[in-house]
């Protein structure tokens, strides 16, 4: 794929160290349009999981059966895909690559599976890996979100280990102890990205070609 003035970005983590939380505060610290006209966008999985209570579809994930899913994995819908806690997910995309070509930054919130192969095929993806404080702290996170049953939850905290276990394969580490502090180390990350000179070219061209023209 071309140099594009989007951002891609990748957050991993293992479930209920805060992912979708950051991002969520993350956008709303950035609206569709500030100053230099960075939007950004969150991507919308598909999923073969059940929608919790409170999931829209088509908001927080397109939700689809199995037969739908596997016809979608050989139409080359996806960019990566992968099983998580039994269940597909994956992420589109012919949406990823048309937003990043619009200039506008792109989250991916997928695991460390779904990291590594789209690190493969776009190098220059920021992959970041969120770390809860504690084991402790993960299970109260997860318990206090309320969402998932005692016997998920003990399923995600042997998963938890796991998806740990690949720290090292990515470019940063927020450690997501306070959320304001892990926020704006967030925000670091994105600023930096979008300051690098090869998206600073796409973006001031024409101040460049006025600032040497005659
Ligand atoms: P969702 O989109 O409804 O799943 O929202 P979130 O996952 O972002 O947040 C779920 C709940 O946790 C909301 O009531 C948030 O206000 C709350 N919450 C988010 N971040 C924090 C935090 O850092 N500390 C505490 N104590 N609560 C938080
Ligand atoms: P994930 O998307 O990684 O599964 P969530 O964003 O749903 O995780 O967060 C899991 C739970 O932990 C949510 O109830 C959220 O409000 C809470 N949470 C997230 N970050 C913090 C934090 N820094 N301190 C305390 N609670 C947090
Ligand atoms: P949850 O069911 O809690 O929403 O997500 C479970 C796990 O699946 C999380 O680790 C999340 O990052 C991952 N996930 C969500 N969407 C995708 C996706 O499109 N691709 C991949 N590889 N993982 C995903």
């Amino acid at each position: 794929m071309p140099q594009t003035l989007g951002n891609l970005f990748i957050l991993a983590a293992p479930s209920g160290a805060g992912k979708s939380s950051l991002i969520k505060a993350l956008l709303e610290k950035h609206p569709s349009t500030d100053e230099h006209n960075n939007a950004m966008q969150v991507s919308v999985s598909h999923t073969t999981r059940a929608p919790r209570p409170g999931e829209v579809d088509g908001v927080h994930y397109h939700f689809v059966d199995h037969t739908e899913f596997e016809s979608l994995i050989e139409q080359g819908a996806f960019f990566e895909h992968a099983e998580v806690f039994g269940n597909y997910y994956g992420t589109s995309k012919i949406v990823i690559e048309q937003t990043l070509r619009q200039g506008i930054d792109v989250f991916l919130d997928i695991d460390w599976q779904g990291a590594r192969q789209v690190k493969a095929q776009i190098p220059d993806t920021a992959t970041i890996f969120v770390a809860p404080p504690s084991k402790e702290e993960l299970k109260r996170r997860l318990t206090e979100r309320g969402q998932d049953s005692a016997e998920i939850i003990e399923q995600r905290m042997t998963k938890a280990v796991s998806e740990i276990s690949h720290y090292h394969e990515f470019d940063f580490i927020v450690v997501n102890d306070d959320f304001a502090a892990a926020l704006s180390e967030l925000d670091a990350i994105v600023t930096t990205r979008r300051l690098r000179k090869e998206k600073q070219i796409i973006r001031h061209q024409q101040l460049f070609d006025n600032l040497l023209g005659s």
